[in-house]
């Protein structure tokens, strides 16, 4: 049985940086993925600049599809937008993944593709990972085994508690031929009618091609997100769908824990995710970046306990703790505004309230304005009435 000091499970974006980091701070390192290559789940690959600089790379057309300059949110009848600034990239997500597994390979870490990890149990003070490959099973050892293997996870449906974690449908088709208006903005549509308590997006990844997809509460994604379709024939007229692919976004906030006795669990495992917009690339680099840090530091002291593990948790809630409560608060509030309401709060609203709102920065500016601030009822309550 091959042993190690830090194993990790998932080539997502928590999992590439864990390797990377463990491996580079002289752990020795396995990374586990159950697909022939990363990147199979489906994302819209939206990311701001930011996510680049943290996981401490340049950005390259080797990885970018296209590059954003911000944002349009249209309110639910259409008639009012409101823009937001912010650079960002769609990433070719499978190629930016490889470009992070082969670097964590080259700091050391052992890569095993088509290797599907079945069960994790602790013995003798250590985690024994018991992993499939075309249909031949074999154990590998570890002082630290980090889950990185997103909503269904193994490790956290077997140790960790899960009765908060929450996950909505995200349905998206990847679209050829589409005519959008200006290919360097994102595109969100809101509305209870359109897509309750979630949104529809399109963003665009260059000559016509993009992501188009649904996240909403409940069933009956595809009917909406058709529906949407066609009633935009301008954009969709000729427009074809090349794949369509669904997967489960966690927006419950982060998981009450994601630490234990030589274990840890990073990015959708965790609920890492801005419960708001559903992003969960940037908080998974981050946090798989610190677990990998602390994985190699305690495994090489010798204490996996979960006490000493917690430091991870610590410090990714100091960068995105708040910001993931404050979007999970900003998220309740807008469930309760009706399409009417939506309607006159998107005129009212400025672009960078919804930036620091949709983050999870301070709330107070945008959701407590619209839902406490009297003056600000009265006018929703008079445009209401007069409207
Ligand atoms: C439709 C959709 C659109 C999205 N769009 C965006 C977006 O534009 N921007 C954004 O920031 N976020 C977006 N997200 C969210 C984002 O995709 C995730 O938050 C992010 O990928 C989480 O990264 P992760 O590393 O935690 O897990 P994942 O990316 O889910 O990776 C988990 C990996 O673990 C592997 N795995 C799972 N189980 C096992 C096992 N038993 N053995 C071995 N390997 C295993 C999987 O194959 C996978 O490669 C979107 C999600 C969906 C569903």
């Amino acid at each position: 049985m091959e042993s190690y000091d830090v194993a990790v499970i998932g080539a997502g974006p928590a999992g590439v940086m864990a390797a990377w980091k463990a491996a580079e701070s002289h752990a020795r390192t396995v990374l586990i993925e159950r697909e022939p290559s990363p990147g199979k789940k489906v994302c819209a690959e939206g990311v701001l600049a930011d996510a680049l600089v943290d996981a401490e790379l340049k950005p390259s057309s080797e990885f970018v599809s296209n590059y954003i300059s911000g944002a349009v949110l249209y309110a639910p009848d259409e008639q009012k937008k409101v823009n937001v600034g912010g650079e960002g990239y769609i990433l070719d997500k499978p190629a930016f993944l490889r470009v992070l597994a082969d670097r964590a390979e080259k700091a050391g870490s052992e890569t095993r593709f088509e290797t599907s990890v079945e069960n994790v149990e602790r013995k003798d003070g250590l985690v024994e990972i018991r992993t499939k490959k075309g249909g031949e099973s074999s154990l590998v050892r570890a002082r630290i085994v980090i889950g990185c293997d997103g909503t269904g996870s193994v490790l956290a449906r077997r140790f960790f508690p899960r009765k908060n974690y929450q996950a909505i449908t995200a349905l998206q088709y990847s679209m050829t031929d589409c005519v959008v208006e200006d290919e360097s903005k994102l595109e969100i549509y809101v509305g209870h009618e359109k897509a309750p308590a979630g949104y529809i997006w399109m963003f665009p990844k260059g000559k016509g091609d993009a992501n188009v997809g649904i996240g909403v509460k409940g069933a009956g994604a595809k009917v909406l997100l058709d529906r949407f379709i066609e009633n935009h024939p301008r954009v969709f007229g000729s427009a074809k769908i090349e794949r369509t692919l669904a997967a489960p976004v966690p927006v419950g906030g982060e998981a009450e824990s994601c630490v234990a006795d030589n274990m840890m669990l990073c990015g959708d495992a965790a609920s890492q995710v801005i419960p708001l917009t559903g992003a969960g690339i940037h908080t998974g680099l981050v946090a798989g970046k610190i677990a990998g840090e602390e994985a190699a530091i305690s495994a090489l002291k010798g204490n996996v306990s979960a006490e000493n593990l917690q430091r991870y948790r610590d410090r990714f809630d100091k960068l995105w703790g708040e910001r993931i409560s404050n979007s999970l608060r900003a998220l309740d509030s807008f469930e309760r505004f009706s399409d009417n309401e939506l309607n006159i709060i998107t005129g009212l609203l400025e672009g960078q309230d919804l930036v620091e709102m949709a983050n999870g920065f301070s709330p107070t500016k945008a959701v407590a304005l619209m839902a406490r601030h009297p003056l600000l009822a009265l006018k929703v309550a008079y445009q209401l009435l007069t409207g």
